[in-house]
C-alpha cells in the first residue's frame, strides 16, 4: 500500500503528503494485532499510521481472540485524536482518545456475547464495557463502567 502514495503526491489528495487515510504501520503490537488496525482515520494526526494501543487493551483483545476467534477493530474503533473523536460523535473524554479503547467485531459471535465474556474477565473491574447492536466497546480505563448503546 505504501507504494501507492508517491503516485498521489502533487494531486492535492491526500491533503497532507505526510499523512494519509489508509493504514501503513503493519508492526505487530501483540501476537495477532498490528498497529495499523488502531489508526486514527482523520488522516491528519500522529496516529494516522498506527494507533499505539495500550498494552493492557491488547492483552484483553488477545483473550477475546483466544476464546472466540478472529477479532476485527471497527474503522473508527481504535485511536481517535480529539478532533476526529468529535467527528465520530464520541464522548468528550472518550477512552478512544487515549488509545485505551477498541470497538470490536468478533466473527460469528454477537456483541452481547463478547460483552458478557468480558464482564467475567479477571480485569473486568478495571474495564469499561459497552454493548452495541453491531460491535462491543472495550477499554482499560482503570475502573469499571458498563453500558448498553
Ligand atoms: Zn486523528
Ligand atoms: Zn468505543
Amino acid at each position: 500500500m505504501a507504494t501507492v502514495l508517491p503516485t498521489l503526491l502533487g494531486t492535492g489528495w491526500p491533503p497532507d503528503a505526510h499523512h494519509h487515510l489508509w493504514a501503513t504501520d503493519m508492526t505487530r503490537v501483540s501476537e495477532h494485532f498490528t498497529n495499523a488496525e488502531f489508526t486514527c482515520k482523520c488522516g491528519q494526526c500522529a496516529f494516522a499510521d498506527g494507533g499505539d494501543p495500550h498494552l493492557a487493551l491488547l492483552a484483553v483483545l488477545e483473550d477475546v481472540r483466544a476464546e472466540f476467534g478472529p477479532v476485527t477493530v471497527t474503522p473508527n474503533g481504535g485511536r481517535r485524536c480529539p478532533d476526529w473523536n468529535k467527528v465520530c460523535g464520541g464522548a468528550p473524554r472518550s477512552q478512544h482518545i487515549e488509545g485505551n479503547a477498541a470497538d470490536i467485531v468478533v466473527f460469528k459471535t454477537s456483541p452481547i456475547v463478547v460483552y458478557e465474556f468480558l464482564t467475567e474477565h479477571p480485569l473486568a473491574d478495571r474495564m469499561g464495557l459497552g454493548s452495541y447492536d453491531s460491535f462491543t466497546h472495550v477499554d482499560v480505563r482503570g475502573s469499571a463502567a458498563r453500558w448498553v448503546g
